[in-house]
């Protein structure tokens, strides 16, 4: 059980930019759901995080780690305890030849366009992510055929026991919408990607193709985490929850996008709504096609 001082110490211990307290996760994820994080802490290095660790364990507060909030439902009840974002205060990208290394709150957007601007080719399929590098290599994030495996050479960080890690390509295991920092929540702080020399306007003009597909297909304008579900082998989510009939459905203020069925869409609802809409669809899905569907978006909080 966590002391009841322990956001003062992190008040004492920490600029007052870093720290929000009652943060409502639905500021913070781009579904806009979820109730207050008892705190949220901005760490702006490794060192700061590693000082947010070693407070958190002393005092036995639980920690949840989040980048853009791009893959999460946060339940009404909000998260206790400390919620680490990777995200603004930790930026930044450095080229070195066709290798570039980046700080873990850089968005992917930025990450593919300076890659663009420097002339390097690889991650055109990135700059339609909503996420960061950390939360990209975490969930190994991927659209149009490419996917973060294929160009993240290493990351690094640290363990919430405050180890650090400092995995090669392999040694990260990736898999589909996996990593291994997955199931021994690694914290990402800086990742490596090797890229090809490639033409500047030819890979502005990809980037520029696939977005305008992705808005032609997504629904964009409405607040999301995504595909909802996991691609089960050898089908796709969306094509399974059109073929039940189940665009348009709703659950209070969650509905299935009428736009693209793997697209689950808060129009105004709860988080409630929306995990009873993911079961909902799922039960129908397994009865009428006998496909089971996961979760992609990671789920967090109380109810
Ligand atoms: C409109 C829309 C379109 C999308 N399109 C795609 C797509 O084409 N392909 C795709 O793969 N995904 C897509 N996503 C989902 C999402 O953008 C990706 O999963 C993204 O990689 C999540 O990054 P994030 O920073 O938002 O992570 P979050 O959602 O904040 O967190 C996701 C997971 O990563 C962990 N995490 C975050 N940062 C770190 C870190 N620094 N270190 C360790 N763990 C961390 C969190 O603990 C959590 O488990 C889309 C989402 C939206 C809203």
């Amino acid at each position: 059980m966590a002391d009841k001082n322990w956001i003062g110490a992190f008040e004492n211990a920490f600029p007052a930019e870093a720290l929000q307290r009652d943060c409502p996760m639905a500021a913070c994820t781009t579904l806009r759901l979820g109730g207050p994080a008892d705190l949220l802490a901005e760490p702006a290095t490794e060192e700061e995080l590693l000082r947010m660790l070693a407070l958190a364990g002393e005092r036995s507060v639980p920690v949840t780690v989040i980048g853009r909030g791009s893959n999460l439902l946060v339940r009404d009840g909000g998260i206790r305890g400390l919620v680490i974002r990777i995200g603004r205060r930790m930026k930044g990208i450095e080229t070195d030849g066709t290798s570039l290394t980046a700080m873990a709150g850089t968005t992917l957007t930025e990450l593919a366009h300076h890659a663009a601007v420097s002339g390097l080719a690889g991650l055109a399929f990135a700059s339609g992510i909503p996420g960061t590098v950390g939360g990209g290599v975490l969930m190994n994030a991927g659209a149009y055929g490419g996917e973060m495996c294929q160009v993240t050479s290493w990351a690094e960080g640290v363990r919430p026991d405050g180890s650090r890690f400092r995995y090669s390509r392999d040694e990260l295991g990736f898999g589909y919408r996996h990593s291994r920092l997955q199931d021994e929540d690694g914290i990402v702080t800086r990742a490596g990607f090797t890229l090809r020399e490639g033409d500047r306007a030819q890979i502005e003009a990809e980037m520029a193709d696939l977005n305008a597909r992705r808005s032609e297909k997504q629904p964009l304008q409405q607040p999301s985490a995504g595909s909802t579900f996991k691609r089960p082998e050898g089908y796709f989510a969306a094509a399974l929850i059109d073929q039940c009939g189940l665009k348009g459905m709703r659950v209070g203020g969650a509905a299935v996008s009428e736009k693209h069925a793997g697209f689950l869409v808060n129009l105004g609802g709860t988080a409630a709504d929306f995990e009873e809409l993911m079961r909902r669809v799922r039960d129908i899905v397994e009865e009428k096609c006998g496909v089971c569907l996961e979760p992609e978006i990671r789920i967090l909080g109380e109810a």
